[in-house]
């Protein structure tokens, strides 16, 4: 996929920095400093942390282990990472001038979601946000969230490699976000608790990725041979992103409730092919024509 140069969102939010501060570097430094400069290196290290500590500039709890504390600092990433981090802002321009114009051509204002980059973990309006849930739409605060290292194991575990998949995982998310603003979500999470609300769940996830094909759809002149292959294994492979729960606030991973592979696959080689939110109704069709 061609996207090196193309409009950067300005919507991304960077929550990389903020963390709870490890005292495992400590050990790993005093480590590498006695490998290179011997035992004379270490001693000097400790003078140094020492003063340090004296005059206030480094928590004693962070050197002796005992606390952690959560820290907002610059962010320590691999060209690879940053390389990824671009592609995101990328992306999601992307999603905003596709359903920007979509949203247009109804009349209606598109208010774009913000995606918030983090490590490990993260506080949401759905409540705590983990990197082994996946990528994640909040429609409480109306971001999708993802920590990049999900990549990794798209690539690795799901064998759904390549820029596309990656792309497509982001895709998804905003689908999430235009049936918020279209009040399909909430019709749906409506039901949450009747014996029918697993068929609503999935309708309403093969629509996300229908939403998704509308984005490929306009991606047409940037795609390389076997791109959209790639996004048809991702789908086929990710079955476990999250959505909130609206009653109880929770984010709950739902690992059954999103169609069948071939069903996903179905409804965003539709989105493809039509481009258009109003072809994408997984609603009013019989369950099992789905
Ligand atoms: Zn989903």
């Amino acid at each position: 996929m061609k996207w090196k140069g193309r409009r950067s969102s300005t919507n991304v939010i960077d929550s990389r920095g903020r963390k709870v501060a490890s005292t495992a570097g400590v050990g790993v430094l005093l480590n590498m400093v006695g490998r290179r400069f011997g035992i004379k290196g270490i001693l000097i290290l400790i003078v140094i942390g020492a003063v340090a500590w004296k005059l206030g500039l480094v928590d004693p709890g962070m050197l002796l282990g005992g606390s952690s504390q959560t820290q907002t600092g610059p962010v320590q990433a691999s060209p690879e990472e940053e390389e990824r981090f671009a592609f995101v802002k990328v992306v999601l321009a992307d999603t905003e001038d596709i359903f920007g114009s979509e949203f247009a051509r109804h009349n209606q204002p598109y208010q774009a979601p913000q995606l918030e980059i983090y490590r490990g973990q993260i506080r949401t309006a759905c409540g705590a946000g983990m990197a082994q849930m996946g990528p994640f739409y909040c429609p409480g605060d109306q971001k999708v969230y993802i920590d990049l290292s999900f990549y990794d194991q798209l690539e690795r575990s799901f064998q759904a490699p390549g820029d596309f998949a990656q792309a497509y995982v982001i895709a998804h998310e905003v689908g999430h976000h235009i049936q918020t603003l279209l009040g399909t979500s909430q019709k749906v999470h409506a039901r949450r608790g009747q014996p029918d609300f697993n068929e609503w769940s999935v309708r309403l996830e093969l629509q996300a990725d229908y939403y998704a094909g509308i984005w490929a759809h306009n991606n047409s002149h940037y795609l390389d041979r076997g791109d959209i292959e790639e996004a048809m294994r991702a789908a086929n492979a990710i079955g476990d992103d999250a959505i909130q729960g609206r009653t109880q606030g929770k984010i709950v991973p739902h690992t059954f409730t999103h169609g069948t592979s071939e069903q996903r696959m179905r409804w965003f080689n539709k989105g493809l092919k039509s481009g258009r939110i109003e072809d994408g109704d997984t609603f009013s069709i019989p369950y099992d024509a789905l």
